[in-house]
């Protein structure tokens, strides 16, 4: 299934791996799964990594999976 991703800011975070761009693919109360847009590395993280406080990201992509659904 293809769906929307939210795309981080590399202002706000980037590839722990490769310092490259990450899009969240999936998230739960708890996390958020991202996914680099240059290496491919995928790995979870807190919803409020981003340094958003939780308020910006994590919401945006719940709301793309309630809209998935
Ligand atoms: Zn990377």
């Amino acid at each position: 299934m293809v769906r929307d991703m939210v795309h981080v800011k590399l202002t706000d975070g980037c590839c722990r791996e490769c310092g490259g761009e990450l899009q969240v693919t999936d998230a739960d109360d708890a996390t958020m799964q991202v996914v680099c847009e240059t290496c491919g590395d995928e790995y979870s993280v807190e919803p409020d990594a981003f340094g958003d406080g939780g308020v910006e990201y994590w919401p945006a992509i719940m709301v793309e999976l309630e809209a998935a659904e």
